[in-house]
């Protein structure tokens, strides 16, 4: 499966420009990366704001397949939509999201991720 994921207040806390605090992403994506699944980094970040989110995915040891594109669909479509098969973004409706006292924004929830994705049939459990 691919996966379109976002960066800011989905991977780390809202902090942009600078990289947020950890949320209990990098397990979930570890665990996506090894079951086979892409992830595409999908975000507004550019210049160096990208390469600082892109920094973050390399200090976590966790690889992505590409970066706000997908290589393969050029093939078939000129669209910029990026093509995935699921997208996670704290922006997206019905992605489960946490509250946190004396954070400005809510983030998204990983656990409850987890359970979709185990639900859905994603990872394991
Ligand atoms: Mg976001």
């Amino acid at each position: 499966m691919v996966i379109a994921l976002d960066f800011d207040g989905t991977v780390v806390t809202h902090e942009y420009p600078y990289i947020g605090e950890d949320i209990g992403a990098v397990p979930v994506l570890k665990e996506l990366v090894a079951a086979g699944h892409q992830l595409i980094l999908f975000t507004m970040r550019s210049g160096k704001l990208l390469d600082d989110a892109l920094a973050w995915f390399e200090r976590n040891g966790i690889e992505l397949y590409a970066v706000n594109e997908n290589p393969e669909q050029v093939s078939w479509t000129s669209s910029v939509k990026v093509h995935a098969n699921m997208y996670i973004d704290d922006c997206a409706l019905g992605c489960p999201i946490r509250f946190e006292d004396g954070v400005r924004r809510p983030f998204v929830d990983w656990k409850k991720v987890r359970e979709i994705l185990v639900y859905n049939r994603v990872i394991a459990e």
